[in-house]
């Protein structure tokens, strides 16, 4: 007899609340000088990071903890959670807790410059005068 499939639950208790310490908003894959300078302009602000997902995708993170986590890190409006926190964590491969959500990271403009200098990337503008 086939053994009934227990629902997934995150150790959310375990883990000090990692997805509810941040904010991120996608951005488009910086091929440019502009949108290189752009992003290391995001990262000259503290606690704002830059990451690429394993799809790929370019985001900048706001390292910021949600007023609704409390001490012991469960949420406070867990019945009324935005729609985005109740879709986090509904399968083992969605929840950070067990693998990093990140391909890279980046959380510091030094760490971006090594990174393009690293692929070639010709991302300085031209100063005047040089
Ligand atoms: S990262 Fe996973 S285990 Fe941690 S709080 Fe979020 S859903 Fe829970
Ligand atoms: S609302 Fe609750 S589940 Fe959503 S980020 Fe805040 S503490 Fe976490």
């Amino acid at each position: 007899m086939n053994k009934p499939i227990k629902p997934f639950r995150p150790p959310c208790g375990d883990c000090g609340g990692r997805c509810c310490q941040y904010t991120a908003i996608e951005i488009d894959r910086p091929v440019s000088k502009t949108a290189y300078d752009n992003i290391r302009w995001y990262l000259c602000h503290t606690d704002v990071h830059v990451f690429v997902d394993h799809d790929r995708k370019w985001h900048v993170e706001f390292r910021s903890r949600c007023e609704n986590l409390a001490v012991d890190h469960t949420c406070r409006i867990y019945d009324d959670r935005p729609q985005l926190c109740r879709n986090h964590g509904n399968a083992e491969d969605e929840c950070e807790y067990y693998d990093s959500p990140y391909l890279h990271y980046f959380s510091s403009r030094e760490e971006f410059e090594h990174y393009l200098c690293s692929k070639g990337v010709d991302w300085r503008f031209k100063q005047p005068g040089k």
